[in-house]
């Protein structure tokens, strides 16, 4: 259920990145054009750009942050295959855009973002829509979540050189994470299952994020 105003003035814009953007490319998970088709995006977004919220592009968020493009938080969330029993680990919650989406399909998320003002703004934002199922947290995500314990799914939004043994450690066996992984300005969204404490990886398409900084990942 979507809680908060369901229709705003950009009603147009969502309408048609729902048809052309997701549906028009590969994305037909039904709860997740659901869910994408309801979720009011230009609440994440700096009101400058509010206009441009439905966009086929990433957009600036500040702390030299950008919010993913709608396809590609569409692809990643259709890549971990939600259903209302997992719990999922997001590292970099940067908008709460992805985080928002990831609720609604999951039973809970908690999610970790590096900079306290992206998080504590992604967390009003969730509030004001009532969603009350993500657990946040400030720090480095590269090292997972900050008790020892397992997910069943983890999503990485920002790119990684490769998948931190920390992360696979955290992820149950079966489970599935979706993560840019690339050392250049480019990388490969790869999706992962967890076997005998092993990652079985495919490569989802070519993506382009910002860089996880932390221990783990990249250096400052
Ligand atoms: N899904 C988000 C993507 C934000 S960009 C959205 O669509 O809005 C990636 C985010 O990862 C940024 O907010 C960045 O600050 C954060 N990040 C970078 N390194 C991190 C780390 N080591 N731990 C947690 N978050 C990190």
């Amino acid at each position: 259920m979507i809680t908060g105003p369901q229709s705003s003035k950009f009603d147009s814009e969502r309408h048609r990145m729902v048809e052309h953007d997701l549906k028009g490319r590969s994305i037909t998970e039904a709860g997740v054009l659901s869910v994408m088709g309801r979720l009011l995006r230009e609440g994440f977004v700096p009101e400058s750009y509010e206009s441009q919220a439905y966009a086929d592009c990433p957009l600036p968020i500040g702390m030299g942050q950008t919010i993913s493009q709608p396809y590609i938080v569409a692809l990643m969330t259709q890549e971990l295959r939600l259903n209302h029993f997992c719990e999922v680990l997001e590292i970099g919650t940067g908008s709460g855009y992805q985080t928002a989406v990831l609720a609604k399909l999951a039973k809970r998320v908690y999610t970790v973002e590096r900079f306290s003002e992206l998080s504590a703004s992604a967390q009003a934002v969730l509030g004001r829509l009532g969603i009350d199922n993500v657990e946040f947290y400030v720090g480095d995500g590269s090292a997972g979540w900050p008790k020892k314990r397992t997910f069943d799914r983890i999503i990485v939004t920002a790119a990684v050189p490769k998948v931190p043994e920390q992360l696979i450690d955290q992820l149950v066996t079966g489970g599935l994470i979706v993560a840019p992984v690339g050392a250049g300005g480019a990388q490969e969204l790869i999706v992962g299952t967890k076997r005998e404490g092993k990652l079985i990886e495919r490569v989802a398409c070519d993506v382009r994020f910002v860089k996880l900084v932390g221990k783990h990942a990249f250096e400052e």
